[in-house]
């Protein structure tokens, strides 16, 4: 049964384990595509890939549809940081850095990840890029957890991001004009998370919210621009991006990563 509390979605445990089940489609779905991102293949080929793997599990892509987008995967290839269309004309190349979000409804239930992917052997700035952005999603999964207010997450993000430039010697761009989300019934959900910013804001999280975690970093800009194709977003200065998502629920237990592998 679900309950509103200031807008946000409050789930029973019976429906956070509906919720995984989805979470785990997911987690199959980007193992699959991981396993073929490889230089020569084609976006156009991973979308239909992450396709299959869900509609064999008995889901339906969250993607495919959702306000016109044309496929299951967002397909973001180097500059683009978020929303790019598959398209089998885009061949993946040797040094590529691809993020590929992908989700899944299943029984009416909404699981949402995404991960960066290096094709063949990348740069040293592109690994410290995208385990920066990877190591930001899990110190803000950390505070998934109820008595926090939601910016604690965000703040979380911040300063693991900005930490891992210091250790890595670069300057990451933090993308504000996006950020997770509120998750469950629909996809996208209230509230809309920031990825940085003062802690001790926003609604005080409860057990039985879920929560999509997503930060976004660039080797440059953080402003971004979207492609006449109105849904590819790209770095204004064509800096390289990574994405890294999970899908979070808050449990008596602390955070419980929905979209995460069954290990
Ligand atoms: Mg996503
Ligand atoms: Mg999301």
């Amino acid at each position: 049964m679900l309950r509103r509390g200031k807008g946000i979605e409050l789930k029973s445990r019976g429906e956070i384990e509906a919720m995984r089940a989805a979470g785990l489609i997911v987690a199959r779905t980007l193992a699959a595509v991981t396993e073929n991102a490889k230089p020569g293949a084609t976006t156009g080929e991973l979308d239909a890939i992450a396709e299959q793997v869900i509609r064999d599990a008995g889901a339906v892509p969250s993607f495919k549809g959702y306000h016109g987008f044309p496929a299951s995967i967002c397909a973001s290839l180097n500059e683009k940081v978020v929303h790019g269309i598959p398209s089998s004309s885009e061949v993946l190349a040797e040094g590529d850095l691809l993020s590929v979000d992908c989700g899944a409804i299943l029984d009416g239930w909404h699981g949402d990840s995404a991960v960066t992917l290096a094709i063949g052997e990348v740069s040293a700035q592109d690994r410290a890029l995208s385990a920066a952005t990877e190591t930001s999603m899990w110190a803000g999964i950390e505070q998934v957890r109820a008595g926090n207010r939601l910016t604690d997450i965000s703040h979380a993000v911040e300063t693991a991001a900005r930490a891992a430039a210091k250790a890595d010697g670069l300057e990451y761009g933090i993308i504000a004009e996006y950020g997770g989300h509120g998750i469950g019934t629909q996809m996208h959900m209230e509230p809309f998370l920031p990825n940085l910013g003062k802690p001790g804001r926003g609604p005080k999280l409860r057990v039985g919210m879920a929560i999509a975690v997503e930060p976004m970093l660039t080797l440059g800009s953080a402003d971004t621009e979207e492609l006449d194709d109105a849904w590819t977003v790209v770095t204004d200065d064509g800096s390289r991006a990574a994405h890294w998502e999970h899908t979070v629920a808050i449990t008596e237990d602390g955070p419980w990563v929905l979209t995460a592998a069954e290990d």
